[in-house]
C-alpha cells in the first residue's frame, strides 16, 4: 500500500497530518528518509517514525535449491517427501512457496521465496507482449533427437487439451539422446509432452537456469542457498 495510507492506519495522525510528517523528514523506510507519499509499503518494509519502529518488516527470503529426484514440489503431501523437508529451519520453510515447480522425477534449479510479488513476476510476466523468462533444461531422451524435432519445437507444439500452441523453444543437440532446451512458458509437464508429441520420451530432466539465475555448481542435490542480491534485483 501507499506510504501515506500506511501512516494514517498506523499512527494517530489523521490523513491531513501525514504530509507534514513526511515533509519534516520524520519517516524512514528501510533506513532511508522518505518524503514520497506514494512510496509502496509491503510486509517486508521496515518503517519508522522519529526513529521508532512502526513495522519491523518480515525478512524477505529467496532461495535456490538443487532439487533431487523423488521429492515433490509441494508444501506438504501425505505420501511423498516434499522439497520443504530439505530446507534449513533458519530459512523459514513454513513461509515459503515454490516459484515454478519441477516434476517429482526432475532435478535441478528450484526457487523458493516468501515474496509473492517477486515470484509472480518470475513465473508470469504481466505484459502479455513480453516473452516469458527463459528456463533452460538438460534433457535426456529414449530415442535420438532429430533436427526435425528442433524445427518443430521452434515452430511450437499443439497441445489439444488446452487448445494452444507452445511458444518458440530453443533446442541445442548435445549428443544423440541429450539436448539443452530453453522454454519461455511453463505448461503442465510441458517438456515431456513436447517430446511425446514428436514420438520421443524424456528419461531425465534437469533444470539449469531460470533467466539469469543459474544452478550453483557448489550445491549438491538436496542443498540450498540464499540468492545473491544480483540474482533477485534484476526482476525488481
Ligand atoms: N517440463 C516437464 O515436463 N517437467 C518438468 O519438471 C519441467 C518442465
Amino acid at each position: 500500500m501507499r506510504l501515506d495510507r500506511f501512516l494514517s492506519q498506523n499512527t494517530p495522525h489523521g490523513r491531513r497530518g501525514i504530509r507534514p510528517l513526511l515533509s519534516a523528514c520524520r519517516v524512514s523506510v528501510d533506513g532511508h528518509i522518505t518524503r514520497d507519499p506514494d512510496h509502496q509499503i509491503t510486509s517486508f518494509s521496515q518503517v519508522t517514525l522519529d526513529g521508532k519502529t512502526l513495522q519491523a518488516g518480515t525478512e524477505a527470503v529467496y532461495l535456490m535449491l538443487h532439487k533431487p529426484a523423488g521429492f515433490l514440489s509441494a508444501t506438504s503431501d501425505p505420501v511423498h517427501p516434499t522439497v520443504m523437508e530439505l530446507l534449513h529451519p533458519r530459512d523459514h520453510p513454513e513461509q515459503l512457496h515454490i516459484a515454478g515447480r519441477l516434476d517429482r522425477a526432475s532435478t535441478g534449479l528450484l526457487i523458493l521465496t516468501n515474496d509473492g510479488r517477486w515470484s509472480r513476476d518470475l513465473t508470469n510476466p504481466s505484459d502479455e507482449h513480453h516473452q516469458g523468462i527463459g528456463k533452460t533444461y538438460l534433457v535426456d531422451t529414449a530415442e535420438p533427437i532429430t533436427e526435425e524435432t528442433k524445427i518443430r519445437f521452434e515452430q511450437g507444439i499443439y497441445f489439444a487439451y488446452e487448445d494452444l500452441t507452445t511458444g518458440p523453444a530453443d533446442l541445442q543437440i548435445i549428443s544423440p539422446t541429450r539436448c539443452e532446451l530453453t522454454i519461455y512458458e511453463g505448461r503442465y509437464h510441458q517438456i515431456k509432452r513436447m517430446f511425446h508429441a514428436v514420438g520421443n520420451r524424456v528419461t531425465a530432466l534437469h533444470r539449469t537456469s531460470i533467466g539469469p539465475i543459474h544452478l550453483d555448481p557448489a550445491l549438491d542435490p538436496g542443498e540450498s542457498r540464499r540468492l545473491h542480491r544480483e540474482e533477485t534485483d534484476w526482476l525488481i
